[in-house]
Parts: structure tokens; sequence; C-alpha cells
């Protein structure tokens, strides 16, 4: 059929685009007499010039408004206020209004000099998946209807080279705080985060988010997929998330042995530690004949983690060490973390610890010169280096739980390469 012999208007709209479906009929499309304020502006189809005395405005939201102080600024008239605050009652049920959304309204400038604006609709998103539109009526009363957007997961992948800080090369890279911290606490077992991750190391994460239909992001995400390389290349660290049948969802290297270990390689607060990392200048003293241990250097009061699980068997002054905790481990191994403001609640000789728990926090009592954690790593009675000591054990998956957990791996390596980039800072 030739484009111009149905019943097509013979004048095409310059802004239709050219398509194989049939065009939506719009308001606009239908010939009639156009009067300039018959129905409120349409975002979607009016390519009119704004008229001055009808327009839209968008308010950001902040801290300590309401939605009456909000109409109150833009100078309605009281009454109006109340009829389209009572309106919204219903559909709003007291929700907050989130800090940093946006109104949209539909303002009639006054016809008088002295005249107050009257309000002819208003778009308001409580949540991300909740719109509430309010509008006006020929008769000039207010009904508000809400629609409701369904929320689906969306992948979406980042990477990024380390400069200056992890935290702000993560950052720049578009890792939502929340998604970052996760990679680090699957890292933590492996990596020491202030002494191994340096300028130059990659990162690159795959994460799960989850978005309305119409593109607002719920949720900043969780970590499917997380990649380390450090020194120059050397160490590259691939961790999958999964669900083994007992026990908790957690992060897998690639051969399906746990990430978590009988021992943490950074036993301490990773949110304090992370923020300055990679930002460091003055000496932090490593493992040597006259120094058995590695100090981490950390602002006053970081929490101390206990290593691993074990039993309090020294928590008082030691010397030269100040505050001193002392943790067996059993199978020969123990921990030491000296120089503490103070011992956490409980930790006493005798008293049995769990990993990750605080033990104490950072200080800088007996032979020190500012705020560190000296950390000791004992094998048989012996310090040892706990930067390269292999004292550590780890679960790893077996029999139907390695199949699953096979099939993940291959399931998100595949995702990745299809996922969006998220969008950079
Ligand atoms: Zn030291």
């Amino acid at each position: 059929m030739p484009p111009d012999s149905g019943g097509a208007p013979a004048v095409a709209r310059a802004d239709t685009p050219q398509s194989d479906t049939a065009p939506t009929a719009t308001p606009t499309d239908t010939p009639g007499p156009q009067t300039a304020d018959a129905t409120p502006p349409r975002s979607d189809d009016d390519d009119k010039p704004e008229s001055m005395d009808r327009y839209e405005t968008t308010v950001r939201i902040e801290k300590g408004d309401t939605l009456e102080s909000v109409l109150r600024d833009m100078d309605f008239a009281p009454d109006e206020i109340r009829k389209a605050a009572a309106a919204l009652k219903p559909v709003l049920k007291g929700a907050r209004l989130p800090v940093g959304e946006t109104i949209t309204l539909q303002v009639q400038a006054p016809q008088e000099s002295d005249g107050k604006p009257t309000l002819q609709a208003l778009v308001i998103r409580p949540e991300a998946r909740r719109e509430i539109t309010l509008e006006r009526s020929a008769e000039g009363t207010f009904s508000a209807r809400q629609r409701t957007f369904e929320v689906v997961p969306k992948l979406v992948r980042a990477s990024g080279v380390v400069k200056g800080s992890l935290r702000g090369s993560a950052d720049a890279a578009g890792i939502p705080p929340s998604v970052l911290a996760e990679m680090l606490r699957a890292f933590s077992w492996d990596v020491n985060l202030q002494y191994d991750v340096k300028g130059g190391d990659r990162f690159a994460v795959l994460i799960e988010q989850a978005y309305t239909t119409d593109g607002r992001l719920v949720s900043p995400g969780r970590v499917l997929w997380a990649q380390l390389t450090t020194g120059g290349g050397k160490n590259t660290y691939n961790v999958y998330r999964f669900k083994p049948a007992r026990g908790a969802e957690f992060f897998y290297y690639g051969n399906g042995q746990s990430v978590v270990k009988s021992l943490l390689r950074t036993p301490m607060g990773l949110n304090r530690l992370s923020s300055g990392f990679g930002m460091r200048s003055h000496p932090i003293m490593g493992f040597t004949a006259m120094h058995t241990g590695v100090d981490f250097a950390a602002a006053y009061g970081t929490p101390i983690l206990a290593a691993g699980a074990g039993t309090v068997v020294a928590a008082g002054p030691y010397g030269g060490y100040g505050n001193w905790v002392k943790i067996d481990h059993g199978g020969g191994i123990a921990t030491g973390y000296a120089h503490m403001a103070r011992y956490a609640p409980g930790i006493r000789p005798g008293a049995r610890v769990h990993q990750g728990q605080v033990v104490g926090f950072v200080g800088s009592t007996g032979m020190s010169t500012g705020p560190h954690l000296h950390y000791e790593l004992h094998q048989k009675g012996r310090p040892v280096n706990p930067l390269s000591a292999r004292a550590t054990q780890r679960a790893g998956l077996a029999g139907k739980d390695l199949e699953r957990f096979r099939a993940v791996v291959n399931k998100t390596d595949r995702a990745r390469d299809g996922a969006e980039l998220i969008a950079a800072r």
C-alpha cells in the first residue's frame, strides 16, 4: 500500500518516528480547534511554546518539607492547599516525602496582579515504585490516583583502576558504597586492604540491581561477582555469590573454595580502614627480625577484630605493648593485638570470641608514637609474618553444592558479558 493512499493525514507530524508499529493516537493527532487553555499542558506530546499563564514546575524536596509547606512556598491559597492535601491524604497515607525527590506541578498563574495561582495538577513519587497524580477537575475539585510500577532485576557491571584510594576510585566507577562494602568483605580474608591494594590495581564487579519498569533504581544492588587484581597483575581474586544447600549465602572462588578463612587478613573494622588506605604517607612497619608483627595505621578508636574464633588468653598491660590482647585459636595458632586504647566489654582471659568480634579499640598505649594496631601471629609459640603465613584453613564446596556452583559460575560469567555498564560519575 502506498503511504499516501490510506486514511492517514496528508501532513505527517514531524516528530513521529518512522517505524513498523502503528502510531498510537494522541490528542494532538485528532483534528479540531486547538484552544491553548482547554487542557493542561502535556509533557509527552506538547510541542507548543509554554504558555506564560499556565506552566509546569518541578521542585526538589528539602529536609523538613511537607506537601503543605511546598505548596505554601508556591503561594497557593490556603483553601487550595487544604483541598489538595485532603485529596492526597488517602493515597499518600502519611508517607514521608523523600529528600531529593521531586514534585512536578502544573500551575495556572493568577489572572489579576494581586490574585493567587491555582494548582492544576501535581505528580509525586513517595517511593520509587509508587507514583501519585493529583488533578483538578473543571469544577475545581481535586482527585488523586496512584500508579504502581513493577520491580525488575537488572544486571550492571563496573570496573576501574585504583588511583589514590580504592574508595574514591570505586565511587568514580559508579559503584554504590554498600556494594563496595560487600566487595571489601569478600576479599578481606585474602587481601590486606592496607598493604596489598596499591595504585594501578584493578577491580571489577557484577551487580544485581532492582529497577522499576520505568527505570527508577529501587535497590543499589548486591554483588554477584567481583574481581580484584593486586601486585601489578600478579594476584587476581575472582569471587562468586553462592548459597550452599546448608549454609549461608556468601562468596566462593571459582574453584569452589570459600573466601572465609579461619583467620581474617585484616583484623580491623573495614569501613574506617577503607576510607583511608591508599592515601597514607606515614610509614607503618612490616615484619622484620626486630619487629615481630605488622603495624596497621588507623584512626584512634577504630574497632579491632578477633582474627579468628578462639579463647582470650591475655587481656591486660604488657610492657611496651601497652594494652594487649592475645587469642589462642587452637592447633598451635595464636594472635596478639597491641597498643589498644581500651578493651571491648567481656574481653578477659578465658572468654570465648567469634571471628570478627570486636576485642578492643585502636590506641597508642605502651611504646608507640601514634595510634596504630600492632598485630602478631604466632605458630607453635613463635611469631611469624601474618601477611605471608599460610596458617589458616578454609572450607570448600563439594558434591551437589559444587555441581550447582559450577553452573552458577558459568551463568554468572555469561551474564557479565551481557551486562550493561553502570553509569560512572
Ligand atoms: Zn609494631
